[in-house]
C-alpha cells in the first residue's frame, strides 16, 4: 500500500523526481546492468554527459536546438523549498523559512526560467514546495506576477491551470483573493487530516477549523477548483477516524482530493522513531480498509479515482499531475527541481543556497541528468499511465515512446491478465480494481523489460 504516498510517490525507491514530487525509476535501473545502444527514437538522445555546464550552459543552447519543433514543454514546476517547520515524515527538499535569502532566491528563480527563454508558453503552472504561502506576501505576489507576465497565455485565458500549493493558517482571505486576481486558478490544500491528534502527531501547526477557514476563504475569493491533500493510515488513526477526515472533507466540497497512505521515509525524524519503537504503523489490513474507504465516500461524492491515489469531479482532473503520468514533458525550476524533456531527464542541485550562488554566477544548477533510451522511455511512460485508472493509452503509448505495448509488455500482460490484475481492450492495458492495492509489485514488472 505504501504506493499510495505523495511523500513515497515510489515503486521501489527513488531516483528521479518530478517536479519536486517523487518517482521511482529503481526497478528500471537495477534491472539492467548494461545500457542499451542509442535510441531509436526518432529524436535521437542527445549526450549531455559531455557538454559544458558553464556559464555558456551549451547544454539549454543544444536543447533549445533541438526543442524547436519538437514536443514543447506543457508544465512548468516552480519549488518553493521553504517551509515554517519540518513536518517529521517529510523528505522533500525544503528549509527553514528565514534561513535563506528569500528575496534572492526569488530572484534566482526567475533568472533560471530565463534560462529557458525560447519556452514562451505552458498549459500548466504548479507552484509547490515547501510551502508557497508560506512566503510574504508581496514575494508571493510578485513571483505570480512573474509567471503570468512570462507566459502571456495565461494572461489571457483563464482555462490554462495555475496551481498554487497552500498550508492552513499560513494565508488569509485578502491574499488569496490577490493570487486569484493574478491568475492562480487552482489551489491546493495541505489539509492531510482533521483529527487534531492526527495533525499534532503529523506536526502540522494548525487546526481542523483553519483547513476550513481556508476552504471558505478561498471560495469566496473566487476559487472554484480546490484539491485537499489527505494522509490516512497514520500511527493510531482508525477507520473511524479516517472516515471523519474524509467526511470533514467532503462537507468543503472540493473538486479534487488526494489520498496519501503515510510512509515512513529513510533518514526522516519518523524513521527514527520507529527504529525506536517510539510508536507502530497501521496494520496492512486496516491501511487497505482506509483505501477501500477513501475510494467509496469520495467515489459516493462524484470524485471518482482517476490515479492511484487522486479523486475528482470529472472536469477538474489536475492537468499538471496528468503531464508526470503520461510523461509527457515539463520543465521544474528551484532547487531540487526536475525536469523531463526531450527525452533526458534532470535535476537541480537540493541546496537552496548553492543554487542561488550558482545561478548569480551564471552557472547551471543541475546535477543530475539521465538521458532515457527508448527502453526507458516505453517502462517509465509504461509504469506512469499504469497509474491511472485509465490506464496505458495504446494510440498515445505508441505516439510518445515508437513501441506497441501489447508487444513489449507481452509477458507481464499475460501473467497479470491470467490473474485477473490487468483489464486490456483494444484502446488500453489498465489495473483492475482488484490490483489496485498490490499494484507496487505489478508496475514494477513493468519498469523493465
Ligand atoms: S509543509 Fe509539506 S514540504 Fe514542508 S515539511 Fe511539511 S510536508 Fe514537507
Amino acid at each position: 500500500m505504501k504506493v499510495f504516498c505523495k511523500i513515497d510517490w515510489q515503486l521501489s525507491g527513488v531516483i528521479g523526481l518530478f517536479g519536486g514530487v517523487k518517482y521511482s525509476t529503481r526497478a528500471t535501473r537495477a534491472t539492467r546492468t548494461t545500457r542499451t545502444e542509442p535510441s531509436e527514437l526518432s529524436e535521437p538522445v542527445l549526450n549531455i554527459n559531455t557538454l559544458n555546464n558553464g556559464p555558456k550552459c551549451v547544454f539549454l543552447d543544444i536543447m533549445k536546438k533541438r526543442f524547436i519543433g519538437a514536443g514543447l514543454p506543457t508544465g512548468l514546476y516552480v519549488h518553493i523549498p521553504f517551509c515554517v517547520a519540518k513536518c517529521p515524515y517529510c523528505d522533500f527538499y525544503s528549509v527553514a523559512v528565514g534561513s535563506s535569502d528569500t528575496d534572492r532566491f526569488l530572484a534566482a528563480l526567475v533568472k533560471e526560467l530565463d534560462r529557458y527563454e525560447w519556452l514562451d508558453s505552458v498549459q500548466t503552472i504548479y507552484v509547490g514546495g515547501g510551502s508557497p504561502s508560506c512566503l510574504g506576501r508581496d514575494q508571493l505576489e510578485r513571483l505570480v506576477e512573474q509567471l503570468t507576465q512570462r507566459f502571456t497565455n495565461f494572461k489571457s485565458s483563464d482555462s490554462l491551470e495555475f496551481t498554487m500549493e497552500v498550508n492552513p493558517a499560513q494565508i488569509n482571505g485578502k491574499r488569496l483573493e490577490r493570487l486569484r486576481q493574478l491568475g492562480v486558478n487552482r489551489l491546493s490544500v495541505g489539509a492531510q487530516s482533521f483529527n487534531q491528534a492526527e495533525l499534532d502527531f503529523l506536526g502540522r501547526s494548525y487546526c481542523p477549523a483553519d483547513i476550513v477557514g481556508l476552504v471558505k476563504s478561498a471560495r469566496v475569493a473566487g476559487f472554484d477548483n480546490i484539491n485537499l491533500d489527505l494522509i490516512f493510515a497514520s500511527p493510531n488513526s482508525t477507520e473511524n477516524t479516517w472516515r471523519n477526515s474524509l467526511e470533514q472533507a467532503l462537507a468543503l466540497e472540493p473538486q479534487h482530493v488526494s489520498a496519501y497512505c503515510l510512509t515512513i521515509e529513510k533518514n526522516t525524524p519518523f524513521a527514527e522513531r520507529l527504529k525506536k519503537g517510539e510508536f507502530s504503523l497501521v496494520g496492512e489490513q486496516t491501511d487497505r480498509a482506509m483505501y477501500e474507504l477513501a475510494i467509496k465516500l469520495l467515489g459516493q461524492a462524484g470524485l471518482a479515482q482517476y490515479e492511484i491515489s487522486n479523486f475528482a469531479q470529472s472536469e477538474f482532473l489536475c492537468r499538471h499531475n496528468l503531464t508526470y503520468w503520461n510523461n509527457q514533458p515539463w520543465i521544474g525550476i528551484g532547487p531540487a527541481a526536475a525536469s523531463y524533456y526531450n527525452h533526458c531527464r534532470f535535476q537541480n542541485l537540493a541546496d537552496v543556497d548553492a543554487y542561488i550562488a550558482a545561478i548569480e554566477a551564471e552557472k547551471s544548477p543541475v546535477v543530475q541528468r539521465h538521458n532515457c533510451d527508448k527502453q526507458d522511455v516505453a517502462c517509465e511512460t509504461a509504469v506512469l499511465m499504469l497509474r491511472l485508472v485509465r490506464g496505458i493509452d495504446l494510440e498515445l503509448f505508441t505516439r510518445q515512446t515508437g513501441c506497441d505495448a501489447l508487444e513489449i509488455f507481452a509477458d507481464p500482460i499475460e501473467r497479470y491478465s491470467g490473474l485477473g490484475l490487468l483489464k486490456i481492450d483494444e484502446k488500453s492495458i489498465a489495473l483492475t480494481d482488484q490490483a489496485r492495492p498490490v499494484a507496487d509489485s505489478i508496475l514494477c514488472d513493468f519498469a523493465g523489460l
